[in-house]
């Protein structure tokens, strides 16, 4: 328990949060639009993963396959999309997706992490064949694969329910999901960033109907860009509810929006993605709103190792993988690398005074 003073302008939330009560929604908004209790924030979100985690931080070693750029979507804070005809477009074959995660096995990698753009052209025999030829080559990898927009799709094309797709995808070798897609759910921001994508509904119908087939996935939000704190509170609110009817995330990530290569550059209104200030007052209310997720992870490719480091004194118990290729955020501009190795994040988990633990997808420790 900390000491808080009755009469501060936060005591209420304080001393709900001592009492392991579960903060609301007005209580969010109110955190999320303060200014003045930096340090109280972060302090009781360290000493609530203090309580819920020890001083364990996690991490894996994975790889990350984006097998294309392609897309016929239009997300103005996508700087990663090309069209077929443009000159620095690209789709890997099968083979050279084999190929890439072959080099990631060769250094003892436990999970690969494949997504692509929504290219017009792909067939989905290709999604299909995807996991059963990974499958086929790597028995005993974890296959962590297809963002919700992904299986929109593919029941589109399909058509076929969504439970089907993921029959399917599970059948042939498929565990679990990223929940990516997510970006803003508060539907006017959603329209106005990412009009062309999957609705907030419909995010949440593929999620639940993953969850109930045993399907886990992660949680994400798109930060920093045109959404209001209202907004981050539609969505955090969502996913905690999503959260308590399906305990299936297995981790929280706020992904701050790297804007330089962006449409949406010229429009931002929140500033969070420049203000480390901000991100780590952002992680640690993370921590103090989402009471049911044991798991927040910190972002180093958006935000830098530096920071990233500075984030585990905030209530943040997960470092993340290594990838060894994240297109995405380098195509926005982002400039913070797309590898660390195993070694680099065990030191840097040190350098915060925590203990580094390597797990895998689903959050079970890994004794080396
Ligand atoms: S964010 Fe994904 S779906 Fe949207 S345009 Fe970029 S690649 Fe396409």
């Amino acid at each position: 328990m900390i000491n808080i003073n009755k009469h501060h302008n936060l005591g209420n939330i304080f001393d709900k949060i001592n009492k392991s009560e579960r903060i609301n929604s007005d209580e969010l908004l109110n955190l999320l639009d303060d200014s003045e209790n930096f340090n109280e924030i972060i302090q009781y979100a360290a000493y609530i993963n203090k309580s819920v985690n020890g001083d364990n931080v996690s991490y894996v070693v994975n790889r990350n396959i984006n097998f294309t750029n392609i897309c016929y979507l239009n997300c103005k804070f996508c700087g990663y999309k090309r069209t077929a005809n443009s000159k620095d477009s690209f789709v890997l074959t099968i083979d050279k997706i084999i190929e890439k995660i072959n080099e990631g096995y060769n250094i003892g990698i436990n999970e690969v992490c494949v997504t692509g753009g929504i290219n017009p052209d792909f067939n989905p025999d290709f999604y299909f064949n995807l996991i059963k030829s990974i499958r086929a080559a790597f028995p005993e990898l974890h296959i962590h694969a297809f963002s919700p927009q992904e299986i929109f799709e593919l029941s589109a094309k399909t058509g076929f329910s969504f439970e089907k797709i993921f029959e399917i995808l599970k059948e042939n070798g498929l565990n679990s999901m990223p929940g990516t897609a997510a970006e803003i759910l508060a539907p006017e921001t959603r329209k106005a960033i990412c009009k062309d994508k999957i609705s907030a509904l419909q995010w949440t119908e593929i999620i639940k109907t993953a969850h109930k087939m045993d399907i886990k996935s992660s949680a994400t939000i798109l930060l920093g860009h045109i959404e209001s704190n209202a907004d981050i509170v539609y969505h955090l609110d969502l996913i905690r509810k999503i959260q308590d009817s399906t305990n299936g995330f297995t981790e929280f990530i706020a992904l701050p929006f790297i804007a330089s290569k962006t449409s949406l550059k010229h429009q931002i209104k929140t500033g969070i993605s420049a203000d480390s200030q901000k991100i780590l007052k952002f992680y640690a209310i993370l921590r103090l709103y989402l009471n049911n997720f044991k798991n927040i992870q910190t972002s180093w490719p958006k935000i830098g190792t530096e920071l990233a480091v500075q984030s585990l004194s905030c209530g943040i118990n997960d470092f993340g993988g290594t990838l060894m290729e994240e297109n995405i955020t380098k195509s926005a501009g982002g400039n913070f690398g797309e590898y660390l190795g195993e070694k680099d994040i065990i030191s840097l988990i040190k350098s915060a005074g925590k203990n580094p633990v390597r797990r895998d997808t689903l959050y079970n420790y890994i004794q080396q």
